[in-house]
């Protein structure tokens, strides 16, 4: 076989490429799977600057299962991803995720509550009061209660995304530091990747795990995506006063939320309709200052007296159709798979997206019946339901 033709060549090396190529080769040993990163220091993928929320407080059944999964899956990834004794550290701390709810979103509330337990789910419902026994800081007359999922939680995404990447890489995964810029095709069929440096290599199957990138990536494979790179802010203030324990992350209905990080800090952030659409990465005090804290203040009077620490902006790759993954196959081109569009939401959805992803390609029955993210919904412009996106 010649040196530079590979059973699976993937764009994009960050938490969704990696957990394809660990996929791929914890089913079938000896693949060749060539992992092609232009930024092996990761400083402006979404994985890196990510909150690492993990919830399976989700209204569309299958995101809910894809969550599910992801908590089994990081519970013990510590464990399963060890190299030679030698265990990634995740930081995975299961504070919990407290949707607080007011009477227009009651119902939805209440709707999604059941399915998450019928699917197996902890979710528990929170009455005001005990909002505010369980943080007695908290004002919660505003409410009409909270959903929390004790087993939700939030991890250190960077961990993750080295844990998967080290793991893929012991299995026999090469990993290449080079931006892929043309998808070569022979007829309908994939062929391989041009790379920026001028060389090829060859496949007949291409994953395009390019995360905000992924309409480029698309592009260069002949067809539109409607996938957008979005401006999203993130704050790191220090309370005066603080907590006895953790806080979980914290959903209020504007979609404000926040949640404690090491240190005393606090970490704040809002998607909001003026978010840039682009590559850029600015980010202002003022955002906080103006529009974030004026909201957290209501919530926690004590959060009024704080220090603004750092800042920093992130892109989510958002899906225009319906904010949710597009996951398998492309139609019109042999050979070539997506894992794209995950929106704020994409990092616990990683073990499960990309193991059926790797289920796909291997013609495996998936795990997961995830059909309903397959891409043909985006040719037949069918979105997808799903009221919990932040
Ligand atoms: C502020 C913020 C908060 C978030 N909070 C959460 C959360 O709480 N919970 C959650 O589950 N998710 C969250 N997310 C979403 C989550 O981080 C993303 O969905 C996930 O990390 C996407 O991973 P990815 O591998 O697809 O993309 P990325 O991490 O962006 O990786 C894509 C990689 O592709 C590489 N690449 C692109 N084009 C090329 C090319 N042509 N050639 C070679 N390499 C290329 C890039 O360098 C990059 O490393 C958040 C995101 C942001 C921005």
């Amino acid at each position: 076989m010649k040196t530079n033709h590979f059973d699976v060549l993937i764009i994009g090396g960050a938490v969704m490429g990696s957990s394809v190529a660990y996929h791929l080769l914890a089913a079938e040993t000896g693949l060749k799977v060539g992992v092609l990163e232009r930024d092996p220091t990761y400083t402006r993928s979404s994985t890196s600057l990510s909150l690492g929320g993990v919830r399976i407080q989700f209204s569309l059944k299958e995101n809910i299962l894809m969550s599910l999964y992801g908590q089994e899956f990081f519970s013990r990834f510590e464990e399963d991803m060890a190299v030679e004794g030698e265990r990634p550290s995740i930081d995975y701390r299961r504070a919990g995720y407290l949707f607080l709810i007011d009477q227009p979103g009651r119902a939805a509330a209440e709707q999604g509550l059941a399915l998450q337990k019928g699917l197996g789910g902890e979710v528990e419902w929170w009455t005001p009061e005990k909002i505010q026994r369980e943080f007695p800081l908290f004002r919660a007359d505003g409410f009409v209660g909270g959903t929390f999922g004790p087993k939700d939680g939030y991890l250190d995404p960077y961990g993750v995304l080295m844990g998967f990447r080290k793991k893929a890489i012991s299995l026999g995964a090469r990993y290449f530091p080079e931006e892929a810029v043309e998808v070569k095709k022979s007829g309908r069929k994939v062929a391989g990747v041009g790379l920026a440096s001028g060389g090829v290599l060859n496949s007949e199957i291409v994953v395009n795990a390019a995360g905000p990138w992924g309409a480029e990536v698309a592009r260069m494979a002949g067809f539109e995506l409607p996938l957008s790179p979005v401006n999203r802010q993130v704050f790191a203030v220090k309370p005066e006063k603080s907590f006895d324990r953790p806080l979980p992350l914290v959903i209020a209905p504007s979609g404000l939320y926040f949640r404690s990080e090491t240190g005393g800090l606090l970490l704040v952030g809002k998607s909001m309709e003026e978010d840039e659409t682009g590559f850029g990465f600015r980010w202002e005090w003022k955002r906080f200052t103006e529009e974030l804290w004026p909201e957290l203040v209501p919530i926690v009077p004590a959060f009024e007296k704080l220090k603004l620490v750092r800042g920093w902006a992130g892109l989510y790759e958002v899906n225009r159709l319906d904010r949710n993954a597009i996951l398998g196959a492309w139609p019109g081109l042999d050979g070539f798979f997506l894992i794209n569009g995950f929106s704020g939401h994409g990092l616990q959805q990683a073990p499960a997206a990309g193991r059926h992803l790797a289920e796909l390609i291997l013609k495996k029955t998936p795990t997961l019946d995830l059909a309903c993210f397959s891409p043909r919904r985006i040719l037949e412009n069918r979105p997808l339901g799903e009221g919990a996106v932040v």
